[in-house]
């Protein structure tokens, strides 16, 4: 059986969640025993809000989890109220996303914004999470293929093709996320092969190192059957990864699709 040519990575986006750093560290324990049981076939990081990163990278210590930040900014320090520079991050974390649907729309977060931060994060050695995904309006208009290629291009732009093994592109489709309704395989598919040919474009033979994942009400039921699509390399999972024994299962599973041929 042909194994795949990128590992899988499972991200765990828990939001603005949980409340206690008791919790945090519960389920970041939760989660790693499962991980730890797959880490030869799957990638996990864990992404808590900002406070809980110094206890969940306390328990997370020999797991082999890996613990990101959900945002950062691009400047490496000096009167930015409220920011957490990338340089701040990097003695913590080897993950950050950047570009979240949340932070695009509740805080009017631009796609140049966005390419400045995930080029910070770079710059600091993090690896990087660029999210793109369309509205419910742009996919009902059809304009899917506009809005993603616009996305990830500004990005690209200001990106390296010598980080390409520290990029990752989640392809989230903004009416997928904390709705329940996933898009369907077929349509995620068409949808991260634009990614992919967008990335070669940019990056050439590297872009070959780059991940790109599909985020949007992934959960156990449903995480085989992107797993199994050849242009995915995982996924993003929000409200599922709150769970220790659902995220759990999902990590079985994608283990368990990795050693199967992509379709
Ligand atoms: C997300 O927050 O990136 C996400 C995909 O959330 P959910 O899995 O809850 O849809």
């Amino acid at each position: 059986m042909a194994g795949r040519v990128r590992q899988p990575l499972l991200a765990a986006n828990w939001k603005m969640n949980p409340l206690a750093a008791a919790d945090a560290v519960e389920l970041a324990r939760g989660v790693s025993r499962a991980a730890s049981e797959h880490a030869s076939l799957v990638e996990v990081a864990l992404f808590p809000p900002f406070p809980w990163l110094l206890p969940v990278w306390d328990a997370l210590k020999g797991t082999g989890v890996e613990l990101g930040a959900q945002d950062c900014f691009w400047e490496r320090a000096g009167a930015f109220t409220g920011e957490v520079s990338p340089a701040m991050l990097a003695g913590w974390c080897a993950w950050v996303i950047v570009g979240h649907s949340e932070r695009r729309t509740l805080f009017g977060e631009t796609d140049e914004q966005v390419a400045l931060k995930a080029a910070a994060a770079m710059e600091a050695g993090l690896s990087v999470i660029v999210c793109v995904g369309e509205s419910e309006a742009q996919f009902a208009a059809g304009h899917t293929e506009h809005v993603v290629s616009g996305q990830l291009d500004v990005a690209l732009r200001r990106l390296a093709a010598s980080g390409a093994d520290r990029l990752v592109v989640a392809y989230e489709p903004v009416w997928a996320i904390g709705t329940g309704r996933n898009a369907e395989p077929a349509l995620a598919h068409s949808t991260m092969r634009l990614v992919r040919q967008r990335l070669e474009r940019a990056f050439g033979p590297r872009a070959a190192s780059v991940r790109v994942l599909y985020g949007g009400s992934v959960n156990a039921a449903n995480v085989t059957a992107y797993a199994q699509l050849e242009s995915c390399d995982g996924s993003l999972v929000g409200g599922a990864s709150l769970k220790a024994e659902e995220f759990s299962r999902m990590i079985a599973a994608v283990a368990a699709a990795s050693g199967s041929p992509a379709t």
